[in-house]
């Protein structure tokens, strides 16, 4: 199989904290990564790299983990600039938010929903993500619930079945009904299209009674539960994403103490979606708060077309350093081991030897520049599986 070093690197971010200088990031000045098929299978010093078939000189550029975003809408049609544009403006927004965008869901072709999810995946990678999670949830029926997935399933593994993003509005006047729907029929016709299962808990959408209902039908099913939660209002989503063992409580921006302990003290990460503050303009969630409690944190895009229309996780670390009470290296970890973290995975979000070969070449001499130069295309090459994509 054909060998590959990128030697020279200024910085290389290795989220091993065996490496290096002994931080989380594991970071190696002047280093070298050799990529042998998909994977990595050498990291160190660029001076003690062993010999291969390539070379590529990095030329004093910094190399992190490809992002792993770990929380997406991205199976949808139509657009809501308008909502964003009188939010933004001042004035009172009356249209249907989700409702506007099941409707163009439901009415799109599967070509048309499969182009959008490659377009906005593409967008993604050109700014280093290189694993993404993807959610239904535009569609509210069984066979638009279950079409979002199989279209899903074409662009990556990590599929999320949340048919439990609102009640389907076929079901305004019977909530307990849409839940029956959920944990029934639509479950059974989504459960081999997707690995996880979560549940907008929150005040207008599901109840903790509903959601903690819909979460152990899918645990039955063979799904892993991931929840949203406390993202408007103080509620009981946390806690029962604790309980449940679920993989990542997303949102976390209304936390009492008990919450930030139970995040402190599980295995369920707490992943924030700045992106969503930002374009609501919304309280910020606090991750200084979440770190100091021993909190595993990853940053996502929660990149969808009403709450936050952004597929940029260079943006996300910007935000979550300024606004957040994150370090430059604490935001790189967590929109990249974070993040696998979230999808309990072990193979991405670190460049150590055996892990897949995601690797984002920055155009700067550091990974610090990504929070220090926001809005700057850094990314100047991408490497997924071992393939230079970018
Ligand atoms: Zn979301």
């Amino acid at each position: 199989m054909t060998t590959t070093a990128v030697t020279h690197i200024a910085s290389l971010v290795t989220n091993d904290p065996s490496l290096g200088n002994g931080t989380p990031l594991g970071l190696i000045q002047d280093a070298a990564v050799v990529i042998e098929g998909d994977r990595i299978v050498w990291t160190g010093e660029s001076s003690k790299a062993p010999a291969t078939d390539n070379v590529l000189d990095a030329a004093g550029r910094a190399v992190i983990p490809g992002f792993v975003d770990s929380h997406s809408h991205l199976v949808f049609a139509g657009d809501r600039t308008e909502e964003f544009n009188a939010r933004m403006s001042g004035q009172p927004y009356r249209a249907g938010g989700i409702r506007t965008t099941v409707g163009a869901t439901r009415a799109a072709t599967d070509e048309e929903l499969s182009a959008n999810v490659a377009r906005y995946l593409a967008e993604a990678l050109r700014q280093g993500t290189t694993t993404f999670e993807t959610k239904s949830g535009y569609g509210l029926t069984v066979e638009d619930e279950a079409r979002a997935l199989r279209i899903a399933g074409r662009h990556t593994d990590e599929v999320t079945y949340l048919g439990a993003h609102i009640v389907s509005p076929d079901y305004a006047d019977d909530p307990a009904g849409y839940v029956d729907l959920v944990t029934g029929p639509m479950l059974e016709a989504c459960a081999p299209h997707a690995r996880w299962i979560d549940v907008f808990c929150e005040q207008g959408a599901f109840d903790g009674d509903q959601a903690r209902a819909i979460l152990t039908a899918g645990r039955a099913k063979g799904l892993h539960p991931r929840i949203h939660a406390n993202q408007l209002s103080y509620g009981p989503g946390v806690q029962l994403a604790v309980e449940l063992d679920a993989a990542s409580a997303d949102h976390c921006t209304h936390l009492t103490d008990a919450d930030v302990d139970a995040l402190g003290q599980g295995s369920t990460v707490a992943t924030l979606l700045p992106g969503a503050e930002f374009s609501t303009r919304a309280t910020w969630p606090d991750a200084r708060r979440l770190l100091d409690a021993g909190a595993t944190v990853a940053l996502s895009t929660d990149c969808n077309p009403g709450s936050s229309f952004t597929s940029s996780l260079p943006f996300c670390i910007a935000l979550a350093v300024r606004d957040m009470g994150m370090t430059p290296d604490e935001a790189i970890w967590s929109a990249t081991a974070g993040g696998a973290a979230a999808l309990r995975r072990s193979d991405i979000g670190r460049i150590t030897p055996g892990a897949r070969a995601d690797l984002v070449l920055l155009d700067a001499p550091s990974h610090v520049h990504l929070a220090y130069r926001p809005g700057v295309p850094l990314v100047s090459a991408v490497w997924r599986s071992g393939e230079r994509v970018v």
